[in-house]
Formats: C-alpha cells, structure tokens, sequence
C-alpha cells in the first residue's frame, strides 16, 4: 500500500513522477503529492484524494516546475486521516529533509515523544513525519552525512517501510532503503528511477534491481550506484536484472476499467500458467519446484495453506484438491492469524503461501516464521522477484501478468491453475489418482482456457440484465457447496469489494443455520448449482429459498433442465469435471459484480478505502 517513486538524473523529473504516480495509484489514492528539486529549494505539492487532483491543482498555479530530481507519493493512509496536511512527502523541521514513505512505522509514538523532548514540533499525524525528523536530529546531533543519519535512524525503527530521503541543499543525491515494504530500483545509465512497482518506469527502463529487505542505497546523479546494508553499512554488489513486462499489460486498451480487462484475459492467462507445464497429449505435468522437492511433498503428513483475501480463497478451493487428489490433510489459514498464533510447525511440515503481489505483509511474515521453525515453504505468486518469491523454498509463479485492477480477478483464476496443477502432480506422485483419472483431468483442464472464452461470451447479456434489476439492493447472498463454497466467499468478497453492497458468501447447507432469516422477496441469492457433485441437495436449498420468496439467480450447466425451472435468473456455463469447476464458475461472479458497480457508477478500479497489495498488516 502507498506508492512511492522517485528520479535522479538529466531529464525533467515532473512528468516522470506525475505520470509515474498515476500507475501507481492502485496501491492507495488517499492523497498524492510531489516534490521536484531545484538548486537549493523545491516545488512541494500535496493534496487530499486523487493523482489527478494534485495534477489539477499544479497547473491552476501555472508555475512551471522544473527540475532533475523528483519524489512523489500517493497514500493509503495508515496513521492520520487522508488529507493534504498527512500527505506525502513529509518535510523535517528545519525544511532541509524530505521524506516519501511506505510502510508503518510501529515505535513511532515512542521516538515523537523523544523529539518533542528535544523541541520538535509535527504538522501531521503520521509515523513518517516522525522519522523524517528522527534522521534530522541524529544528522545535526551526531553531525552525520545524510546517508549514515538515514542509516542509523532505520536502526531505531521498528516496522516496515521503503523510503526515499533527500536533502534540500544536495538534491544531487537520494537514499532510499527498505525493509519489509517493496522498493525496486530501474537503472539507465547512471539515471535513476526508485518506485513501489517498476510499472511505473518501464517506459524508461527495463534494468531493474530489487532492493532486499535491510538494504539502503546512495543515489548520486552521474555515478555508479553503492548499495549497503543497513545493519553495518556493508557494501553489496548490485544485481540487476531485465524486466520482461511489455507496456501494452499495463494499459487499459480498449476497457473502461482494468478489472473488466483483467476478467476478459483469463483465458489467456490461465493457458499462460498452464504453459510448458501441462503437455497436453503426453498428458505429463511438470513444475520445477515441485520436480526438484518431490519427496517432501510425497512424504507430507498435512499441508497448511497460508493466505489473505482473494488468495485465502484460492487456498480454501486448494484445500478441496489437495485432499481430494493427493490424500493429504490440508488445513488453511488466515495469514494474520496464522503468524501470531505461535503455529506448531516442524521440520517435516509444507507450507504453501500465496499472493497475488508476494508483497502481502501478513503473509511474508507467515512465510518467515514458517521458515524458522523449519517447515518447507512452497510460494504461489504473481510478482516475479516479489519479496514472497525470493524468500520461498520453491515456487510457481502464475504468470498472470500485471494485475492492476484492485479487486482480484485474474490472479485469482491463475492461482487455482496452479493448485490444479499441484493436486495433480503429487496425486500422481503419492499414487492417490488412478491414471485414468489423471489423464482426464489433464485433457480435460487443457480445455479450460477455451471454456472460459465461451463462457465470457454467453454469459455476457443475461448479467447485464440482472444487474439492472438487483443493482439498488441492499444485501446479496452467495451459496455453493463443496468446491464452489469457496467460489461462493468469493464473489460475495467481488461485490462488497466494489459495488459496496453488503454480500455474504456460506455454504449452501449452513444457510439454514442463520443467514435463511434474512431471506424475503427482497433478497437475491447466488446459487452455484453446476451438476456435477451436490446437485441433488443444492436443488433442495433453491427450493427452501423459493419457498421463503427470495430471488433466485442461478449458475447452472448448459445442459440443466431442472434449476432452469426453479429460478428467477439463469447464467448458463459448460460442463467441466467439478474439481476443475471454480475456473469457470467464478467468470460470471466476477462479471456480475463488475456490472452492478458499473451501473452504480462506482470507481471500480479504485474502491474506497481498498488498495491492492497489502504491503501494511
Ligand atoms: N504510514 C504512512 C502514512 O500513513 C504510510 C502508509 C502506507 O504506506 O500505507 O502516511
């Protein structure tokens, strides 16, 4: 959360930072603001809401902004409300330090009382504002250059961040560090770009280093990069690597928002995950951190899945093949929870941790503590060199792409792709699928890029038309059994997310254990009946909905002759086998979701108070 970035070098920083910000903006859009450096001064602006407010607001002062090195934020407020007083970049007392900050700073309120001791006084409510001035104090007591007072401040912090510093009389200079939150580096000879995300400078550069946690650098303009470690300011040898994105990934095209983008992609994104692991007529399945830790996931006695939001629903659907296909015990966990709970974890254990960015903070902590208590820590995420990606024992990546709307969409479908994948490969491994099954399930998941296609197309009107009659409600229920309870939780979680209306997700059977008592003529319920499975007892849910009045919406198969009947609203899908099924269901979920927002005229991409990558905990 909060994107950050940064430029040093001989170009015009405003425009690089401007737009810089706005493909940033999915990280937060609380509040924007930038500073660009001029020879002993800068330009400061800030205000509260949008990067195209604090655009707006830059060119009604028709002061020309001009200068080589820049910074510029945009918030997802942590400590003080979103306004323009508790917007980055935070500026010390004495005017000399500039700060942009992502991450929260825990020991804050300790460290103010200190400074406040020492005459400090704070214009904001946030934690940054107070290491800005902790660097400044430590500067001017110690008589520190700006790199050490930066390094030795980050000694006393306790929390997470990535910052980028500069100081007002030598704006030749940058030092940023991390720990915890992301931070990567794009190089262009001797130019330098710093950001939460390299989206935001690839139109520069490709060469890409990624900062790990516990690392500052020094940026001078003109000269070769010095990379340290916080710790001991021991000097490190950069590693650099190509980034392999292309601009069109992350450009809206032809969509009025990503999210509607990201939906249509999935077919390709998921033949993208299936790609050169699953050969199709040999029927052979190969991924290489499963390949090279066989034994460990044969020999496991239960698997724990580790996760947050959209993720943690992938894992709850993951929990359904795992078991089913390899015979293992799998149990899956709420990351928060998780890491805080003490977890008996031992040697013998596998954990799988998954993330959409391999940013998400609760889950990075999960992954750590499951590494020191000596588990096998498996890691599903989309971000290649993510900070989730680096630490893992072994992984698969789910090569969706850039996802940049913040409701999941895409990766969501790509990480159950890789779970399928998975199930798939230690069943066979652990003999607990026969091979005819296998190979059915092989041929059968080959087909489901073309089946998603398909159903985008057919599904396409009749969600349009439902959700001209249900886009005023004011709550929705979601009900599946088996694998697609998961599917359920998750697009009720697609509706709260972004059309703000309240939606709950249970299992069909649990519905008369409470959430029946708010059926009436005006509460419609999603049911995910597809044939395979629990057909037979989701039939008798509808009935027992229907009897208490409620509005019906179905997803059905094609070949469905018997809900057809039942329900007010049928959304047609293809058949597929069940335990494959939740690549399919979820397309009209995720559809009807983004239609009911679109006709509420919501900001789809960009939902209050949500940011994607949940870089905070
Ligand atoms: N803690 C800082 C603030 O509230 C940064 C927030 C963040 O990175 O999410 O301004």
């Amino acid at each position: 959360m909060c994107g950050i970035i940064g430029y040093l070098g001989h170009k015009e920083a405003y425009p690089i930072i401007i737009n810089g910000l706005k493909k940033l903006e999915y990280r937060g859009y609380d509040s924007s603001g930038i500073a660009v450096f001029y020879k002993n001064g800068y330009n400061l602006y800030k205000t509260k809401g949008r990067v195209y407010e604090l655009e707006k607001k830059i060119s009604s002062c028709k002061k020309k902004i001009k200068g080589t090195t820049g910074i510029g934020h945009t918030r997802w407020a942590t400590h003080g409300i979103a306004d323009h007083i508790n917007a980055h970049p935070h500026v010390s007392n004495s005017n000399e330090l500039i700060i942009i900050h992502n991450g929260i700073i825990e020991n804050y309120y300790a460290i103010k009382i200190i400074l406040l001791k020492n005459g400090f006084t704070f214009k904001s409510q946030t934690d940054t504002e107070v290491l800005v001035n902790l660097i400044e104090y430590l500067k001017k007591e110690n008589k520190l250059s700006l790199e050490e007072a930066v390094r030795i401040s980050l000694n006393e912090i306790i929390g997470a961040y990535s910052i980028v510093v500069v100081e007002k009389s030598h704006p030749e200079t940058i030092i940023i560090a991390k720990l915890g939150s992301p931070l990567s580096l794009g190089i262009n000879n001797k130019e330098f770009f710093v950001a939460s995300d390299p989206i935001s400078f690839i139109n520069y550069t490709k060469s890409v280093l990624y900062l790990k946690d516990g690392e500052m650098a020094i940026l001078k303009k003109g000269k070769e990069l010095d990379l340290r470690k916080i710790i001991d300011n021991h000097r490190l040898n950069p590693i650099v690597k190509k980034l392999k994105i292309n601009l069109k990934e992350i450009e809206k095209g032809e969509y009025k928002y990503f999210m509607l983008k990201e939906i249509y992609e999935q077919p390709k994104t998921i033949l993208d995950t299936l790609r050169g692991r699953l050969l199709i007529p040999e029927k052979i399945i190969c991924i290489n951190g499963v390949e090279f830790n066989k034994d460990i996931f044969i020999h496991a006695k239960c698997i724990t899945i580790v996760a947050c939001g959209t993720s943690w629903h992938a894992g709850l659907i993951g929990e359904y093949l795992l078991e089913e296909l390899t015979r293992i015990p799998v149990e899956v966990e709420y990351a928060s929870e998780f890491r805080y709970r003490n977890p008996i974890l031992g040697k013998n254990d596998v954990i799988i941790v998954i993330s959409q960015s391999g940013e998400t903070a609760d889950t990075l902590a999960a992954l750590k503590l499951a590494k020191k208590k000596g588990a096998f820590v498996f890691g599903i995420c989309n971000v290649v060199g993510s900070s989730i990606a680096r630490n893992v024992d072994a992984g698969a990546y789910t090569h969706a792409g850039p996802e940049i709307g913040v409701a999941s969409t895409k990766a969501f479908t790509a990480q159950i792709t890789v779970l399928i994948l998975l199930s798939l490969i230690i069943g066979k491994n652990r003999s607990t699928i026969n091979n005819n099954r296998y190979k059915f399930l092989c041929k059968e998941l080959g087909l489901i890029p073309e089946k998603v296609d398909y159903t985008l197309k057919i599904v396409d009107s009749i969600i349009r038309k439902i959700s001209q009659i249900y886009y005023n409600v004011n709550n929705f229920l979601y009900l599946g059994r088996g694998i697609n309870f998961p599917v359920a939780l998750e697009g009720a979680l697609k509706l709260k997310e972004i059309s703000y209306i309240h939606a709950e997700g249970y299992p069909a059977a649990e519905m008369k254990h409470g959430p029946i008592a708010l059926v009436d003529e005006n509460m419609p319920v999603v049911f995910v009946a597809i044939k395979e499975g629990f057909y037979n007892k989701i039939v008798a849910n509808i009935q027992e909905i229907k009897a208490r009045k409620g509005k019906v919406i179905v997803i059905i198969n094609e070949d469905d002759t018997q809900v057809n009947m039942l329900a007010d609203h049928v959304i047609k899908i293809p058949s597929t086998p069940e335990i494959l099924s939740p690549l399919l269901t979820v397309i009209p979920l995720q559809l009807l979701a983004y239609q009911i927002a679109y006709i509420r005229g919501e900001n789809i991409d960009q939902p209050r108070n949500l940011a994607k990558s949940v870089t905070v905990e």
